[in-house]
């Protein structure tokens, strides 16, 4: 296949667009699309230094590529790397985030599960089983990168989350029924660093090949703890439903946004019509209907 935009073999086919890309109209529309993003959200102003989440996977590797990319020319924005050792034997590998880190330009920094709490992530498992791996881990690293990235000077944390990533999360949370998940916003309090997650618009397949073209010497394997059946379940649903409805998981997300922002409360009240004399808020939709039947 061809580029739709030059003729150049693609490589990609972008469903919800129809268009065929080749790589540098792939890079082009992928940045573009990344940078509006950041514009309409606010995220990064003069005097910002973000701390890149650097897991050592595709997709904070392809962020930290990407902001340097787009930011390491300015000099009111300073941009870093930030890993978390969980301390699981075989998976996390600190020093191919601080190679990553370095062929990126940027100052590294690492902090581990152990040191903070005294215990490794394998060692929680040994003691509770690994039902709940995930949720441990979520909740001591999140405390740990953040008081990290504050102490270091940073002033937001960016995430390497993609489309794919949000819209399971938030279809998690209808399938669990979590509602306030779904409601909570990110509200801004004393020593919190604000997150901001710059590809959160972008699939996932896209992130991957941004990651193939433009970086190298990122981690493939997966965590060995990594079964979150849910997720997994929601990832399968969703990409199966999404091959025929290919604006899906852009609906879920904005879904998610505007429950965030709350929609503003109805003040309408209803009124006899004036034609049958019901009461309808609004315009009367049975009169249209027999005006439209009639005519
Ligand atoms: Fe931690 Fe779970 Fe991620 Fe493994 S998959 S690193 S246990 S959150
Ligand atoms: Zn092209």
């Amino acid at each position: 296949m061809k580029c739709s935009k030059c003729g150049q073999d693609a490589v990609l086919f972008q469903r919800y667009s129809g268009l065929h890309l080749c790589e540098d109209h792939f890079t082009t529309d992928f940045e573009t699309k990344v940078k509006k993003t950041i514009r309409k959200e606010g995220w990064i102003k003069s005097g910002d230094r973000i701390a890149v989440a650097l897991s050592g996977g595709k997709d904070s590797t392809a962020l930290l590529y990407f902001l340097k990319k787009t930011f390491g020319i300015r000099r009111d924005v300073e941009i870093s790397a930030i890993t978390i050792d969980e301390g699981i034997s075989g998976y996390r590998d600190t020093q191919i985030c601080k190679d990553i880190a370095e062929s990126a330009g940027v100052e590294f920094r690492t902090a581990s599960i152990k040191e903070h709490f005294g215990i490794t992530l394998d060692g929680i498992v040994a003691k509770k089983g690994d039902r709940l791996s995930c949720s441990y881990c979520g909740v001591l690293r999140r405390q740990i990168l953040n008081k990290t990235a504050r102490e270091s000077g940073a002033t937001k944390i960016a995430y390497g989350f993609n489309l794919d990533d949000e819209a399971q999360s938030v279809l998690m949370n209808v399938l669990r029924g979590d509602a306030e998940s779904l409601l909570r916003k990110q509200r801004p309090a004393p020593g919190m660093l604000p997150r901001i997650k710059p590809f959160k618009m972008i699939p996932e397949r896209e992130v991957a090949l941004y990651a193939r073209i433009h970086t190298g010497g990122y981690e493939e394997r997966g965590c060995p703890y990594s079964h979150n059946a849910l997720r997994a379940d929601v990832r399968g649903i969703l990409n199966q439903y999404n091959y025929s409805h290919p604006a899906t998981k852009y609906a879920l997300l904005n879904l998610n946004e505007d429950l965030k922002s709350g929609i503003p409360a109805d003040n309408t009240t209803a009124k006899p019509c004036e034609i049958c004399g019901e009461p309808v808020f609004g315009r009367c939709r049975v009169c249209g209907i027999v005006k439209e039947l009639k005519g």
